[in-house]
């Protein structure tokens, strides 16, 4: 089967994050799914951000001074809709408001904003109609607990939003994420979520959430997951080991793992201007992913390099 191939935020390699511009791109280049991240703002609305935080790719510190938590972060909770819509977006800094990808997209100016969830489905729907090719939709659903001390249930809002644009059925095209493995339970047993799931696997110590990554990655821990989910999406480094003194690659077994579970594997992040340790080129690094360890699909910033990748193969298979 070909690997299915998720434009990670958008086309962001090349527009910034989780605008339309960038979903709108990604499907021109021919992404086979559009990856939401989704945050509830202060009324209760979904908008598609990364992160529960504005202040790292909009305008926010310079627009709401004073609006802060004590931390110094602007969060998406704190402000209405309407306050959210008018901030501009750029490219990702950091905290020192350096850019972290510097070779991309150069200024924000007035074409970037945040939107809501229902305003990407629509733009899928709208697209997906006008028929040059149907994309799917891969929302993730961030940092559920945080969100339930925040007091809202944003699960249940992404969950009735997607249904309302007609995301119900296993076979609807659409997966929903999460790294909180008690939420991705609760998902399917307590809110009757019959969507594809996929668990997300993250490293112990690195995010906030209350799961233990390195169990989940084990026979029995994928074992486990295989009665709740349908795929499992870990991090490209944990596909394999690497030893810098040999410069050799030795494979982890994961995807093996999980394929033994029927389990897909849809692994993050595949970045032409940040590669993962251990290879000297994208094309490379989607050779060993895709060719070597048989991944079901991928995350990439650059749905273009990978969709070409794809299409140069299977023009290799017919030749012979
Ligand atoms: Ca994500």
């Amino acid at each position: 089967m070909r690997p299915v191939i998720i434009a990670h935020r958008g086309a962001s390699g090349h527009l910034p994050e989780h605008t339309l511009p960038a979903k709108a791109l990604a499907y021109a280049m021919g992404a086979d799914y559009l990856e939401q991240d989704v945050v509830a703002t202060r009324d209760d609305r979904l908008v598609v951000l990364h992160d529960v935080h504005l202040d790292r790719v909009t305008d926010v510190a310079e627009r709401f001074p004073g609006r802060a938590r004590d931390d110094g972060r602007f969060y998406a909770r704190d402000f209405d809709l309407d306050e959210i819509l008018s901030l501009r977006v750029h490219e990702r800094e950091d905290g020192e408001g350096n850019r972290v990808f510097p070779g991309r997209f150069p200024s924000a100016g007035e074409n970037f904003r945040v939107h809501t969830l229902e305003r990407e489905l629509q733009l899928v729907a709208d697209l997906n109609g006008n028929g040059a090719h149907t994309v799917g939709v891969y929302p993730e659903i961030k940092r559920p607990a945080w969100h339930a001390e925040e007091g809202v249930d944003i699960t249940a809002l992404v969950l009735d939003t997607l249904r309302r644009f007609g995301y119900a059925q296993p076979a609807d095209r659409a997966y929903v994420q999460c790294f909180d493995e008690r939420e991705v339970r609760r998902m399917r047993d307590e809110l009757g979520c019959e969507l594809r799931l996929v668990q997300l696997i993250g490293e112990d110590g690195w995010s906030p959430e209350p799961t233990d990554f390195a169990a989940m990655r084990t026979r029995k821990g994928l074992e486990k997951l295989a009665a709740t989910v349908d795929g499992i999406g870990p991090w490209v480094r944990q596909l394999y080991r690497y030893s810098a003194d040999k410069d050799e690659r030795y494979d982890s077994g994961l995807v093996r793992r999980a394929h033994g579970q029927g389990l897909v594997v849809h692994p993050y992040t595949f970045r032409s201007d940040a590669l993962p340790e251990g290879f000297g080129s994208f094309d490379a690094l989607l050779r060993y992913a895709i060719d070597e360890l048989s991944v079901d699909g991928l995350f990439t910033d650059f749905p273009d390099s990978a969709v070409r990748y794809l299409r140069e193969r299977h023009a290799t298979e017919s030749d012979k």
